[in-house]
């Protein structure tokens, strides 16, 4: 099923990410950390694409064929920054040999050593090829708090409205944690006129230093409500689970409570943790 019918014949929805395995003595583990997600039945699962040289990249079909397999939407993850229209066209025909029909199309981060673009420089240009013929539905990034490489919100939000141009039917956020900047980030696209669904991505933050890599990737910012939880619990690993996960909830409940239809929890293939949030969303999901 298509996202954007999901979305639409729902009142509220709930998915979850996980990523593939970076080696096969992985693989395993991670589909077994797949199928326990799956179990709870969320609206649908995204399958990540591994940053270059990054060995996860060859197990994203897999993954999402194994997703499909027990009975969860699939939204498989693309990116294009170091591949050629050749590499892009096999995978496009790949996808579509196994029956996806969700991709969230990406750039990709520029690597340090970036030097120079092959045929992708921006993420709106495999938008346009994997929506061209309707096969697909094609999803893209945004960022609350404006992507690291843009001078402005503003600007990157300029730039979001070109991509959703190119045929994104619908976005997912970055992780945020001060659901104050999800609303003003959200009044603003509407206000430049980005009408899409745009789904709130969540991250349960459940060790001290998980939330410093994922904060220094982000470039978001830590409200000092969260700031305090992880300097009181940070290091006691139990505490600071259930702390995480608490704060994950609250925030996924004011976001219903306001009217956002959708959230993706950024589950990072621990079921336990997707467990406890949806356990958590019983009665209100
Ligand atoms: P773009 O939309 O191309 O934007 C990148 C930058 O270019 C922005 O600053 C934007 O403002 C600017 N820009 C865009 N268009 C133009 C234009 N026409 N003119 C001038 N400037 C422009 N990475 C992975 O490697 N694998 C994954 O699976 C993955 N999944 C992700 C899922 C989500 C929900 C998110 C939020 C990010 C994910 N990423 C993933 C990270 C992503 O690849 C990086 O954040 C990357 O740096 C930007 O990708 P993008 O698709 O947002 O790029």
């Amino acid at each position: 099923m298509k996202i954007t019918d999901i979305l639409q014949s729902k009142p509220a929805t709930l998915s979850f990410e996980v990523f593939p395995p970076k080696t096969d003595m992985k693989y395993e583990e991670v589909m077994g950390a797949v199928a326990k997600i799956a179990t709870l039945k969320p609206d649908f699962m995204s399958v990540t694409y591994g940053a270059m040289g990054n060995g996860a990249r060859k197990y994203t079909l897999a993954v999402a064929k194994e997703v499909m397999s027990l009975g969860v939407t699939p939204l498989a993850h693309l990116t294009c920054i170091d591949s050629d229209k050749e590499d892009v066209e096999t995978k496009i025909e790949a996808f579509r040999e196994m029956g996806i029909e969700n991709v969230l199309a990406l750039r990709g981060d520029i690597p340090p050593d970036h030097e120079g673009f092959r045929d992708y420089r921006y993420a709106s240009e495999l938008v346009e090829e994997l929506s061209r013929d309707g096969h697909f539905c094609v999803g893209g990034a945004c960022y609350p708090e404006g992507h690291p490489d843009s001078p402005t919100l503003f600007s990157d939000i300029d730039n979001l409205k070109k991509k959703v141009d190119a045929g994104c039917s619908f976005l997912t956020t970055q992780m945020f944690f001060d659901n104050d900047i999800f609303y003003s980030f959200l009044s603003k696209c509407r206000d430049s006129h980005i009408y899409v669904p745009i789904i709130a991505g969540i991250m349960p933050v459940t060790n001290g230093s998980q939330v410093k890599r994922s904060v220094a990737l982000s470039g978001g910012i830590l409200p000092s409500k969260f700031r305090r939880i992880i300097d009181r619990f940070g290091s006691d690993p139990v505490a600071m689970r259930q702390a995480g996960i608490a704060y994950a909830t609250d925030q996924i409940i004011d976001l219903y409570a306001n009217g956002i239809k959708a959230v993706h929890v950024y589950s990072m293939n621990k079921p336990d943790v997707a467990e406890a949030i949806r356990s958590n969303l019983s009665g209100i999901i």
